[in-house]
């Protein structure tokens, strides 16, 4: 109990810090991006453009990591309670429809949805987020996405699966270190975030992976006290 006092204390400490830098950085570079546009504009020699697009995309990725460290400062609240993982389910495959559609990847779900966790909808929605995102990003076109969910023990675990890219056991290690992608549109704080989202709800995070064959993340987050109502 004191362990997760202190764990929250700090994280809100590091998202006030992260939220103040973020918020910082963020208006230089919009006046940077629009003067970079305004050069581009102007530029006829071939290699000065490419230089300046190159310019414009490093902004992007600055862009995407402060969006991401606001993630950091976001509302470390967000009171456990019963919820059903199909409500979190459901939230969390709407708001990413739009990667799944782009990049042709179909999102299905199995299990018995009506298990109910106690935790923040809030945070668990955001880690699912994350975690379907990396699913996504990780499979080809006509990949597959699984969410499945069932009871064990105490626990209710949510695996996400895909037939994606896999990862080497190198990889492996390094996933959940802040800054750590390998993706060239990535922050490398998706699973760092998520993690200790998780670890906040007194759950915890497992990866399993095989390179070239795919990746199941395992989320096991407390059970709601009355979710055996809904069990046959
Ligand atoms: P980002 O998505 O911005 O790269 P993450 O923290 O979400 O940051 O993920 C870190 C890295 O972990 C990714 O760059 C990728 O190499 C690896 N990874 C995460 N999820 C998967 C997955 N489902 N399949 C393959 N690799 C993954
Ligand atoms: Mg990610």
């Amino acid at each position: 109990m004191i362990g997760r006092t202190v764990q929250a204390e700090k994280m809100a400490v590091l998202g006030e810090f992260a939220t103040g830098v973020a918020h910082e950085v963020r208006n230089p570079l919009a006046t940077i991006k629009l003067t970079v546009q305004a050069l581009e504009k102007g530029e006829a020699n071939d290699q000065r453009r490419d230089l300046l697009v190159s310019v414009e995309d490093e902004i992007d990725r600055l862009n995407r990591v402060v969006g991401d460290l606001l993630d950091y400062g976001r509302p470390v609240a967000g009171e456990p309670q019963r919820v059903e993982i199909r409500r979190v389910f459901r939230h969390a495959t709407v708001l990413t429809s739009g990667l799944a559609d782009q990049r042709q990847v179909r999102i299905s779900a199995s299990g018995d949805s009506r298990l109910a966790i106690y935790a923040s909808p809030d945070q668990v929605i955001q880690c699912l987020v994350n975690l379907l995102a990396n699913a996504i990003e990780a499979c080809d076109t006509g990949g597959v996405v699984h969410l499945r969910a069932f009871r064990n023990g105490d626990r209710i675990n949510v695996d996400i699966t895909d037939n994606g890219s896999g990862m080497d056991p190198q990889t492996l290690r390094q996933v959940t270190e802040p800054f750590f992608t390998t993706r060239q549109e990535g922050t490398g704080l998706g699973l760092s975030i998520t993690r200790q989202l998780i670890e906040l709800n007194g759950g915890e995070l497992h990866i399993h992976s095989v390179h070239g064959e795919g990746t199941t993340v395992s989320v096991r987050l407390p059970a709601a006290n009355d979710d055996n109502l809904f069990t046959q």
